[in-house]
Protein backbone atom coordinates (compact mmCIF):
# COMPACT_ATOMS: atom_id res chain seq x y z
CA UNK A 1 0.00 0.00 0.00
CA UNK A 2 1.08 3.48 -0.68
CA UNK A 3 2.54 5.25 2.30
CA UNK A 4 2.96 8.79 2.28
CA UNK A 5 4.88 11.18 4.96
CA UNK A 6 4.50 14.72 4.94
CA UNK A 7 6.73 16.27 7.55
CA UNK A 8 8.28 19.52 9.09
CA UNK A 9 5.55 21.51 7.59
CA UNK A 10 6.15 24.89 8.58
CA UNK A 11 2.41 25.69 8.28
CA UNK A 12 0.04 22.74 8.08
CA UNK A 13 -3.72 23.44 8.21
CA UNK A 14 -5.97 20.71 8.68
CA UNK A 15 -8.94 22.48 9.96
CA UNK A 16 -9.64 25.37 7.97
CA UNK A 17 -12.06 27.97 9.66
CA UNK A 18 -9.84 27.62 13.05
CA UNK A 19 -6.42 28.80 14.84
CA UNK A 20 -6.59 25.35 16.45
CA UNK A 21 -6.77 23.98 12.83
CA UNK A 22 -3.42 25.27 11.80
CA UNK A 23 -0.44 23.44 13.23
CA UNK A 24 3.57 24.81 12.84
CA UNK A 25 6.06 22.32 12.43
CA UNK A 26 3.24 19.69 11.61
CA UNK A 27 2.78 16.40 9.85
CA UNK A 28 0.33 14.35 7.65
CA UNK A 29 0.45 10.36 7.36
CA UNK A 30 -1.11 9.24 4.64
CA UNK A 31 -1.41 5.01 3.72
CA UNK A 32 -3.58 4.68 0.17
CA UNK A 33 -6.31 7.17 -0.41
CA UNK A 34 -6.75 7.80 3.02
CA UNK A 35 -5.08 10.08 5.66
CA UNK A 36 -3.93 8.07 8.80
CA UNK A 37 -3.20 10.84 11.37
CA UNK A 38 -1.60 14.48 11.34
CA UNK A 39 -0.28 16.69 14.08
CA UNK A 40 3.11 17.46 15.32
CA UNK A 41 6.13 16.53 13.42
CA UNK A 42 7.97 14.72 15.66
CA UNK A 43 5.07 12.67 17.45
CA UNK A 44 4.14 11.57 13.75
CA UNK A 45 7.46 10.70 12.78
CA UNK A 46 8.02 8.76 15.72
CA UNK A 47 5.15 6.70 15.02
CA UNK A 48 5.00 6.27 11.12
CA UNK A 49 8.46 7.69 10.18
CA UNK A 50 10.30 4.39 10.58
CA UNK A 51 8.88 2.17 8.13
CA UNK A 52 10.74 0.88 5.04
CA UNK A 53 9.27 2.14 1.29
CA UNK A 54 7.62 4.98 3.31
CA UNK A 55 7.25 8.20 0.60
CA UNK A 56 8.59 11.11 2.43
CA UNK A 57 8.55 14.85 1.62
CA UNK A 58 10.09 17.45 3.64
CA UNK A 59 8.00 20.92 4.23
CA UNK A 60 9.86 22.99 6.01
CA UNK A 61 9.72 25.42 3.76
CA UNK A 62 6.43 24.99 2.67
CA UNK A 63 2.97 25.27 3.72
CA UNK A 64 0.46 22.70 3.56
CA UNK A 65 -3.52 22.80 2.79
CA UNK A 66 -6.69 21.17 2.15
CA UNK A 67 -7.33 20.95 -1.52
CA UNK A 68 -9.46 23.68 -3.03
CA UNK A 69 -12.65 23.04 -3.99
CA UNK A 70 -13.84 24.76 -7.08
CA UNK A 71 -17.73 23.63 -7.45
CA UNK A 72 -17.99 25.99 -10.43
CA UNK A 73 -16.22 25.97 -12.98
CA UNK A 74 -16.39 25.21 -17.06
CA UNK A 75 -13.26 23.57 -17.75
CA UNK A 76 -13.66 22.47 -21.54
CA UNK A 77 -14.68 26.23 -22.88
CA UNK A 78 -10.79 27.81 -23.29
CA UNK A 79 -11.04 28.28 -26.81
CA UNK A 80 -14.30 30.58 -26.09
CA UNK A 81 -12.43 33.60 -24.40
CA UNK A 82 -11.46 34.33 -27.93
CA UNK A 83 -14.55 35.54 -28.74
CA UNK A 84 -14.95 39.15 -27.04
CA UNK A 85 -12.26 40.13 -29.24
CA UNK A 86 -13.78 39.21 -32.24
CA UNK A 87 -17.36 41.08 -31.33
CA UNK A 88 -18.51 44.32 -32.82
CA UNK A 89 -19.85 45.31 -29.59
CA UNK A 90 -18.77 44.38 -25.99
CA UNK A 91 -21.41 41.57 -24.31
CA UNK A 92 -24.01 43.36 -22.31
CA UNK A 93 -25.09 40.24 -20.43
CA UNK A 94 -25.39 36.56 -19.46
CA UNK A 95 -28.47 36.34 -21.87
CA UNK A 96 -26.65 37.73 -24.34
CA UNK A 97 -23.00 36.07 -23.91
CA UNK A 98 -24.17 32.69 -24.33
CA UNK A 99 -25.72 33.56 -27.66
CA UNK A 100 -22.60 35.23 -28.84
CA UNK A 101 -19.70 33.81 -27.24
CA UNK A 102 -20.53 30.45 -25.30
CA UNK A 103 -23.09 28.39 -27.75
CA UNK A 104 -21.05 29.31 -30.54
CA UNK A 105 -18.07 27.99 -28.96
CA UNK A 106 -20.11 25.14 -27.26
CA UNK A 107 -21.30 23.99 -30.37
CA UNK A 108 -18.16 23.95 -32.44
CA UNK A 109 -16.83 21.69 -30.02
CA UNK A 110 -16.34 17.64 -30.42
CA UNK A 111 -15.56 14.57 -28.67
CA UNK A 112 -11.80 14.81 -29.61
CA UNK A 113 -11.45 18.69 -29.00
CA UNK A 114 -13.60 18.61 -26.00
CA UNK A 115 -11.31 15.86 -24.43
CA UNK A 116 -7.98 17.71 -25.11
CA UNK A 117 -9.24 21.37 -23.76
CA UNK A 118 -10.85 19.74 -20.67
CA UNK A 119 -7.31 18.49 -20.61
CA UNK A 120 -5.92 21.41 -20.79
CA UNK A 121 -8.55 23.07 -18.40
CA UNK A 122 -7.25 20.67 -15.73
CA UNK A 123 -3.74 21.89 -16.15
CA UNK A 124 -5.16 25.00 -14.80
CA UNK A 125 -7.27 23.61 -12.04
CA UNK A 126 -4.79 21.30 -10.32
CA UNK A 127 -1.57 24.19 -10.72
CA UNK A 128 -3.57 26.41 -8.61
CA UNK A 129 -4.77 23.83 -6.09
CA UNK A 130 -8.07 22.97 -6.88
CA UNK A 131 -8.00 18.74 -5.69
CA UNK A 132 -11.91 18.78 -6.27
CA UNK A 133 -13.84 20.71 -9.17
CA UNK A 134 -17.12 20.98 -10.48
CA UNK A 135 -17.27 21.02 -14.67
CA UNK A 136 -20.70 22.12 -16.20
CA UNK A 137 -19.88 21.26 -19.95
CA UNK A 138 -21.04 19.35 -22.74
CA UNK A 139 -19.55 16.28 -23.89
CA UNK A 140 -19.38 14.33 -20.33
CA UNK A 141 -17.71 11.33 -21.67
CA UNK A 142 -14.75 13.82 -22.83
CA UNK A 143 -14.69 15.09 -19.39
CA UNK A 144 -14.64 11.38 -17.97
CA UNK A 145 -11.74 10.65 -19.41
CA UNK A 146 -9.58 13.67 -19.23
CA UNK A 147 -10.22 13.62 -15.38
CA UNK A 148 -9.48 9.67 -14.96
CA UNK A 149 -6.19 10.65 -16.81
CA UNK A 150 -5.48 13.64 -14.51
CA UNK A 151 -6.36 11.73 -11.87
CA UNK A 152 -8.64 14.52 -10.88
CA UNK A 153 -11.71 14.49 -8.73
CA UNK A 154 -14.82 15.34 -10.57
CA UNK A 155 -17.83 16.07 -10.44
CA UNK A 156 -19.13 16.19 -14.07
CA UNK A 157 -22.34 18.45 -14.71
CA UNK A 158 -23.61 17.60 -18.48
CA UNK A 159 -25.33 20.67 -19.55
CA UNK A 160 -29.00 20.54 -20.47
CA UNK A 161 -30.13 23.05 -22.89
CA UNK A 162 -33.62 23.30 -24.69
CA UNK A 163 -33.31 26.57 -26.20
CA UNK A 164 -30.60 25.53 -28.42
CA UNK A 165 -29.46 22.86 -30.10
CA UNK A 166 -25.52 21.76 -29.29
CA UNK A 167 -23.25 19.55 -30.59
CA UNK A 168 -23.86 16.44 -28.36
CA UNK A 169 -27.58 16.38 -28.22
CA UNK A 170 -30.62 17.35 -30.18
CA UNK A 171 -33.25 17.76 -27.78
CA UNK A 172 -34.65 17.10 -24.45
CA UNK A 173 -35.37 13.45 -24.45
CA UNK A 174 -31.55 12.64 -25.81
CA UNK A 175 -30.15 15.48 -22.96
CA UNK A 176 -32.06 13.48 -20.39
CA UNK A 177 -30.66 10.25 -21.46
CA UNK A 178 -27.43 11.74 -21.99
CA UNK A 179 -27.42 12.84 -18.29
CA UNK A 180 -28.72 9.46 -17.16
CA UNK A 181 -26.21 7.36 -19.06
CA UNK A 182 -23.27 9.15 -17.58
CA UNK A 183 -24.77 9.03 -14.44
CA UNK A 184 -24.90 5.18 -14.65
CA UNK A 185 -21.22 4.97 -16.28
CA UNK A 186 -19.48 7.40 -14.22
CA UNK A 187 -20.97 8.27 -11.12
CA UNK A 188 -18.80 7.26 -7.82
CA UNK A 189 -16.53 4.93 -10.48
CA UNK A 190 -12.34 5.51 -10.05
CA UNK A 191 -12.46 5.08 -6.11
CA UNK A 192 -15.31 7.85 -5.70
CA UNK A 193 -12.72 10.27 -7.59
CA UNK A 194 -15.45 10.94 -10.29
CA UNK A 195 -19.32 12.06 -9.57
CA UNK A 196 -22.19 13.39 -11.86
CA UNK A 197 -25.12 15.45 -11.29
CA UNK A 198 -28.06 16.65 -13.36
CA UNK A 199 -27.55 19.98 -15.05
CA UNK A 200 -30.43 21.88 -16.91
CA UNK A 201 -28.15 24.98 -18.00
CA UNK A 202 -30.30 27.90 -16.55
CA UNK A 203 -33.73 28.80 -15.68
CA UNK A 204 -34.03 31.08 -18.92
CA UNK A 205 -32.70 28.47 -21.41
CA UNK A 206 -34.81 25.38 -20.22
CA UNK A 207 -38.57 24.63 -20.46
CA UNK A 208 -40.35 24.12 -17.54
CA UNK A 209 -40.58 20.42 -18.30
CA UNK A 210 -36.85 20.07 -18.42
CA UNK A 211 -36.44 21.87 -15.47
CA UNK A 212 -39.02 19.60 -13.87
CA UNK A 213 -37.66 15.98 -15.23
CA UNK A 214 -34.57 16.99 -14.27
CA UNK A 215 -35.10 17.30 -10.67
CA UNK A 216 -36.86 13.81 -11.23
CA UNK A 217 -33.71 12.28 -13.27
CA UNK A 218 -31.59 14.10 -9.38
CA UNK A 219 -33.98 12.32 -7.67
CA UNK A 220 -33.63 9.17 -8.78
CA UNK A 221 -30.12 8.67 -8.36
CA UNK A 222 -29.80 10.67 -5.42
CA UNK A 223 -27.53 13.22 -7.18
CA UNK A 224 -27.48 16.94 -7.29
CA UNK A 225 -30.15 19.06 -9.54
CA UNK A 226 -27.69 21.90 -10.26
CA UNK A 227 -28.42 25.01 -12.39
CA UNK A 228 -27.39 28.88 -13.08
CA UNK A 229 -29.68 31.29 -12.00
CA UNK A 230 -30.04 35.09 -11.22
CA UNK A 231 -26.20 36.02 -12.50
CA UNK A 232 -26.72 39.61 -14.61
CA UNK A 233 -29.31 41.98 -14.65
CA UNK A 234 -30.52 41.07 -18.33
CA UNK A 235 -31.49 38.13 -17.08
CA UNK A 236 -33.13 38.95 -13.60
CA UNK A 237 -35.28 41.75 -15.01
CA UNK A 238 -37.14 39.45 -17.76
CA UNK A 239 -37.49 36.58 -15.16
CA UNK A 240 -38.47 39.40 -12.25
CA UNK A 241 -41.01 40.76 -14.85
CA UNK A 242 -42.65 36.92 -15.88
CA UNK A 243 -42.79 35.29 -12.33
CA UNK A 244 -44.18 38.79 -10.47
CA UNK A 245 -47.46 36.98 -10.19
CA UNK A 246 -45.93 33.86 -8.72
CA UNK A 247 -43.44 36.10 -5.91
CA UNK A 248 -40.68 36.13 -8.04
CA UNK A 249 -38.06 33.53 -9.63
CA UNK A 250 -37.75 32.06 -6.67
CA UNK A 251 -41.01 32.00 -5.15
CA UNK A 252 -41.52 30.07 -8.27
CA UNK A 253 -38.72 27.76 -8.18
CA UNK A 254 -40.09 26.24 -4.67
CA UNK A 255 -43.44 25.80 -6.32
CA UNK A 256 -42.64 23.34 -8.55
CA UNK A 257 -40.42 21.63 -6.04
CA UNK A 258 -36.63 22.81 -7.36
CA UNK A 259 -35.48 24.28 -4.13
CA UNK A 260 -34.55 21.98 -1.29
CA UNK A 261 -31.11 19.95 0.06
CA UNK A 262 -30.44 18.39 -3.31
CA UNK A 263 -30.15 21.83 -5.46
CA UNK A 264 -27.53 23.97 -5.94
CA UNK A 265 -27.83 26.98 -7.83
CA UNK A 266 -24.78 28.88 -9.20
CA UNK A 267 -24.32 32.84 -8.45
CA UNK A 268 -27.54 33.91 -6.97
CA UNK A 269 -25.77 37.95 -7.98
CA UNK A 270 -28.79 39.38 -8.08
CA UNK A 271 -31.04 37.67 -5.43
CA UNK A 272 -32.54 40.05 -2.47
CA UNK A 273 -32.68 38.98 1.39
CA UNK A 274 -36.02 37.40 1.19
CA UNK A 275 -35.14 35.33 -1.90
CA UNK A 276 -31.72 34.65 0.19
CA UNK A 277 -33.98 33.53 3.01
CA UNK A 278 -35.98 31.43 1.35
CA UNK A 279 -33.16 29.40 -0.09
CA UNK A 280 -31.43 29.07 3.58
CA UNK A 281 -34.52 27.78 4.66
CA UNK A 282 -35.46 24.90 1.53
CA UNK A 283 -32.00 23.80 2.58
CA UNK A 284 -30.55 24.35 -0.98
CA UNK A 285 -26.53 25.91 -1.41
CA UNK A 286 -25.49 28.65 -3.56
CA UNK A 287 -21.59 28.65 -5.31
CA UNK A 288 -20.69 32.04 -5.26
CA UNK A 289 -18.37 33.10 -8.65
CA UNK A 290 -17.51 36.46 -7.89
CA UNK A 291 -14.74 36.50 -10.52
CA UNK A 292 -16.73 36.23 -13.07
CA UNK A 293 -19.57 38.02 -11.89
CA UNK A 294 -18.30 41.35 -11.81
CA UNK A 295 -18.28 40.90 -15.71
CA UNK A 296 -21.86 41.66 -15.32
CA UNK A 297 -21.27 44.18 -12.64
CA UNK A 298 -23.13 42.41 -9.65
CA UNK A 299 -21.87 41.10 -6.72
CA UNK A 300 -24.18 38.35 -4.87
CA UNK A 301 -24.96 39.36 -1.34
CA UNK A 302 -22.49 36.98 0.35
CA UNK A 303 -22.30 38.74 4.22
CA UNK A 304 -26.01 38.31 3.84
CA UNK A 305 -25.78 34.60 2.44
CA UNK A 306 -23.33 33.57 5.72
CA UNK A 307 -25.95 35.32 8.29
CA UNK A 308 -28.66 33.69 7.14
CA UNK A 309 -27.23 29.95 6.87
CA UNK A 310 -27.13 29.76 3.42
CA UNK A 311 -24.53 26.60 2.35
CA UNK A 312 -22.53 28.37 0.27
CA UNK A 313 -19.16 27.36 -1.70
CA UNK A 314 -16.66 29.25 -4.03
CA UNK A 315 -16.16 28.74 -7.75
CA UNK A 316 -14.23 30.06 -10.62
CA UNK A 317 -16.58 29.82 -13.30
CA UNK A 318 -13.88 30.41 -16.31
CA UNK A 319 -11.11 27.82 -16.58
CA UNK A 320 -8.51 30.42 -16.96
CA UNK A 321 -9.61 31.33 -13.14
CA UNK A 322 -8.30 30.19 -10.43
CA UNK A 323 -9.42 29.50 -6.43
CA UNK A 324 -6.83 31.77 -5.55
CA UNK A 325 -8.35 34.40 -7.25
CA UNK A 326 -11.70 33.75 -6.39
CA UNK A 327 -10.80 34.15 -2.72
CA UNK A 328 -8.84 37.20 -3.33
CA UNK A 329 -12.12 38.79 -4.84
CA UNK A 330 -14.13 37.82 -2.28
CA UNK A 331 -12.22 39.69 0.18
CA UNK A 332 -11.83 42.50 -1.85
CA UNK A 333 -15.66 42.95 -3.12
CA UNK A 334 -17.33 42.62 0.08
CA UNK A 335 -15.73 45.34 1.36
CA UNK A 336 -16.32 47.69 -1.30
CA UNK A 337 -20.10 46.61 -1.84
CA UNK A 338 -22.30 49.18 -0.47
CA UNK A 339 -24.76 47.08 1.48
CA UNK A 340 -25.31 47.03 5.02
CA UNK A 341 -23.41 43.68 5.87
CA UNK A 342 -19.97 44.09 4.48
CA UNK A 343 -16.91 42.10 4.96
CA UNK A 344 -16.10 38.10 5.16
CA UNK A 345 -12.99 37.20 7.44
CA UNK A 346 -9.77 35.60 5.45
CA UNK A 347 -10.39 32.56 7.18
CA UNK A 348 -13.72 32.19 7.07
CA UNK A 349 -13.31 32.67 3.05
CA UNK A 350 -10.63 30.20 3.19
CA UNK A 351 -13.30 28.06 5.30
CA UNK A 352 -15.77 28.31 1.94
CA UNK A 353 -13.08 26.94 -0.86
CA UNK A 354 -12.57 24.32 1.39
CA UNK A 355 -14.77 22.68 3.84
CA UNK A 356 -17.95 25.14 2.74
CA UNK A 357 -17.79 23.52 -0.66
CA UNK A 358 -17.34 19.88 0.30
CA UNK A 359 -20.57 20.34 2.50
CA UNK A 360 -21.80 21.74 -0.70
CA UNK A 361 -21.34 18.68 -2.46
CA UNK A 362 -22.35 16.84 0.50
CA UNK A 363 -18.25 15.45 0.24
CA UNK A 364 -17.74 16.79 3.92
CA UNK A 365 -17.16 13.53 5.44
CA UNK A 366 -14.30 12.82 2.68
CA UNK A 367 -12.27 16.21 1.90
CA UNK A 368 -12.40 19.49 2.72
CA UNK A 369 -10.23 19.23 5.70
CA UNK A 370 -7.05 17.03 6.69
CA UNK A 371 -8.21 14.82 9.19
CA UNK A 372 -7.79 11.26 10.33
CA UNK A 373 -9.97 8.91 7.73
CA UNK A 374 -10.56 11.84 5.45
CA UNK A 375 -9.21 11.49 1.78
CA UNK A 376 -5.55 12.54 1.05
CA UNK A 377 -6.12 15.39 -1.36
CA UNK A 378 -4.05 18.41 -0.17
CA UNK A 379 -1.62 21.07 -1.71
CA UNK A 380 1.50 22.70 -0.41
CA UNK A 381 2.32 25.98 -1.44
CA UNK A 382 6.48 26.77 -1.71
CA UNK A 383 7.28 28.89 0.54
CA UNK A 384 11.04 29.58 0.13
CA UNK A 385 11.77 32.58 -2.08
CA UNK A 386 8.57 33.35 -2.16
CA UNK A 387 7.72 37.38 -1.93
CA UNK A 388 3.69 37.68 -2.41
CA UNK A 389 3.49 35.16 0.82
CA UNK A 390 6.08 37.15 3.59
CA UNK A 391 6.41 38.07 6.17
CA UNK A 392 4.35 34.95 7.33
CA UNK A 393 3.25 34.19 11.25
CA UNK A 394 0.14 31.67 12.24
CA UNK A 395 -1.42 35.40 12.91
CA UNK A 396 -1.55 36.58 9.32
CA UNK A 397 -1.57 33.45 7.17
CA UNK A 398 -5.01 33.62 6.25
CA UNK A 399 -4.78 37.15 5.66
CA UNK A 400 -1.44 36.87 3.45
CA UNK A 401 -2.82 34.15 1.91
CA UNK A 402 -6.36 35.93 0.66
CA UNK A 403 -4.73 39.05 -0.31
CA UNK A 404 -1.59 37.51 -2.16
CA UNK A 405 -2.50 34.24 -3.03
CA UNK A 406 -3.42 34.89 -6.06
CA UNK A 407 0.01 34.54 -7.82
CA UNK A 408 0.60 31.37 -5.83
CA UNK A 409 0.88 27.76 -8.57
CA UNK A 410 0.38 24.46 -6.00
CA UNK A 411 4.01 23.08 -5.83
CA UNK A 412 2.97 19.88 -4.92
CA UNK A 413 -1.06 18.44 -5.30
CA UNK A 414 -2.25 15.29 -3.66
CA UNK A 415 -5.64 13.78 -4.56
CA UNK A 416 -7.02 10.27 -3.28
CA UNK A 417 -3.22 9.82 -1.87
CA UNK A 418 -1.45 10.35 -5.36
CA UNK A 419 0.61 12.99 -6.19
CA UNK A 420 -0.78 14.43 -9.19
CA UNK A 421 1.71 17.36 -9.35
CA UNK A 422 5.38 17.32 -7.44
CA UNK A 423 8.04 19.91 -7.06
CA UNK A 424 5.52 21.95 -9.47
CA UNK A 425 5.98 19.23 -12.20
CA UNK A 426 2.75 16.87 -13.14
CA UNK A 427 3.40 13.34 -12.57
CA UNK A 428 0.35 12.05 -15.07
CA UNK A 429 0.18 14.70 -17.72
CA UNK A 430 2.46 16.05 -20.19
CA UNK A 431 1.89 19.40 -19.70
CA UNK A 432 3.90 21.15 -22.72
CA UNK A 433 2.20 18.75 -25.04
CA UNK A 434 -1.39 19.43 -23.76
CA UNK A 435 -0.73 23.04 -24.28
CA UNK A 436 0.29 22.94 -27.88
CA UNK A 437 -2.44 20.47 -28.77
CA UNK A 438 -4.86 23.43 -27.47
CA UNK A 439 -3.22 26.18 -29.13
CA UNK A 440 -4.14 23.94 -32.41
CA UNK A 441 -7.89 24.09 -31.29
CA UNK A 442 -8.04 27.34 -30.71
CA UNK A 443 -6.35 28.18 -34.02
CA UNK A 444 -8.71 25.86 -36.05
CA UNK A 445 -11.58 27.14 -33.77
CA UNK A 446 -10.60 30.67 -35.24
CA UNK A 447 -10.35 29.78 -38.58
CA UNK A 448 -13.92 28.27 -38.27
CA UNK A 449 -15.68 30.67 -36.86
CA UNK A 450 -14.49 33.44 -38.98
CA UNK A 451 -15.77 31.06 -42.09
CA UNK A 452 -18.52 31.06 -40.77
CA UNK A 453 -19.53 34.03 -40.10
CA UNK A 454 -17.98 34.91 -43.39
CA UNK A 455 -20.49 32.79 -45.30
CA UNK A 456 -23.18 34.01 -42.82
CA UNK A 457 -23.54 30.71 -41.71
CA UNK A 458 -25.63 30.08 -37.97
CA UNK A 459 -23.39 29.40 -34.91
CA UNK A 460 -26.05 27.04 -33.43
CA UNK A 461 -29.49 26.16 -34.03
CA UNK A 462 -31.75 27.98 -32.18
CA UNK A 463 -34.80 25.59 -31.02
CA UNK A 464 -37.00 28.26 -29.13
CA UNK A 465 -37.35 31.71 -27.57
CA UNK A 466 -35.58 31.85 -23.95
CA UNK A 467 -37.38 32.50 -20.84
CA UNK A 468 -40.00 29.96 -22.74
CA UNK A 469 -41.04 28.52 -19.24
CA UNK A 470 -44.60 27.88 -19.67
CA UNK A 471 -45.61 26.67 -22.78
CA UNK A 472 -49.08 28.20 -22.43
CA UNK A 473 -47.69 31.31 -21.80
CA UNK A 474 -45.34 31.66 -24.32
CA UNK A 475 -46.24 29.88 -27.75
ZN1 LIG B 1 -21.38 28.98 -15.14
Amino acid sequence: MNKILIRNCRYLVTLPGSMDGMIENGAVYIEGSGIVAVGKSPEIEAQYGHQTGIDTLDAHEKAVLPGLVDAHNHVGEVHSLLVPGWLEAPLTGIIDATDRMYWPAYNWLTEQSAYDLTLFGLLNVLKHGATTHADAMIFPDAIYRASLEARARTIIQPQMITSVQLSDARDEQEYLAHTEAAIRNYHAVGNGLIHVDVHPSAIYNCTEGMLIKGMELASKYEVHFVTHIAESPDEMDRLGALFSDRGGIIQYLRSIGLLGPRTILFHGTLLNEGDIDILAESGTSLVHCPSTNAWFGYCAYLPYMLQAGLRVGLGTDCVTHNMFNVILSVLQHHNIMPRGLRRVDPMLIFELATLGGARLLGMQDSIGSLEPGKKADLITLDLKDNTSLFPLSPQVFYSMLALNGAGCEANDVLIDGVFVRRNSEFTFLDESAIIARARQWCDKFSIDYHRMKGANQPMFHRVHQEFQHHKERFI
